[in-house]
């Protein structure tokens, strides 16, 4: 089984969730089965081992890989979260949603010695979050080596907010 067939095997589609019209992609049943999650986890850490100082997952799904992940190669994870969720300083960023706005933030002192970073999240949708989590990242002092996503839903674009930066994603129409 390649790698793509283990993540499809293990990935449910949920109609109109959250809403009605978007089929969901849960990973649930890939975080429930350990060979598998770890055979997808090896994968990305592979591709990075060595090369990265730091990994840094956006909330929620984000954290579930993220942290896993960071352990496998022996590095530090950094939790990108949701406004007001962090103490002591941070730096934020504001990004548009199909109606209104969201804020992502991270501690200010996350890269300080950690400046080679990879940001991992579940889904690349629009590219909204993974766009602001990376001028996040970067305001923050972090460089972005990296993006990795489970799944890429191809027919919204979300690639083209995300121009310049290695992007490695399983895509799917
Ligand atoms: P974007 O900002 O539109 O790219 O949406 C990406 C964010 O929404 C990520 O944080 C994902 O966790 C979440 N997301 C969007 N679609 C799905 C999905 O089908 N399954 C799980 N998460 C999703």
């Amino acid at each position: 089984m390649t790698v793509a067939e283990t993540l499809a095997a293990h990935t449910a589609e949920v109609p109109d969730f959250p809403k009605a019209g978007v089929l969901f992609k849960d990973f649930n049943p890939l975080f429930a089965a350990p060979a598998a999650f770890a055979e997808v986890l090896e994968d990305i850490a592979g591709r990075w081992r060595g090369q990265v100082d730091v990994v840094a997952g956006v909330e929620a799904r984000g954290f579930i890989l993220g942290a896993p992940l960071a352990q496998r190669m022996d590095i530090g994870f950094v939790p990108i979260r949701k406004v007001g969720k962090l103490p002591g300083e941070t730096v934020s960023c504001e990004y548009d949603l199909e109606y209104g706005s969201a804020v992502v933030e991270v501690a200010a002192d996350a890269f300080a010695d950690a400046h080679r970073v990879l940001l991992v999240d579940d889904v690349l949708a629009t590219g909204g979050t993974a766009a602001a989590a990376c001028e996040l990242i970067e305001r923050a002092g972090g460089r972005i080596a990296g993006i990795e996503m489970l799944l890429e839903l191809r027919f919204l674009a979300g690639r083209d907010k995300l121009d310049g930066y290695v992007v490695n994603a399983i895509q799917v129409d």
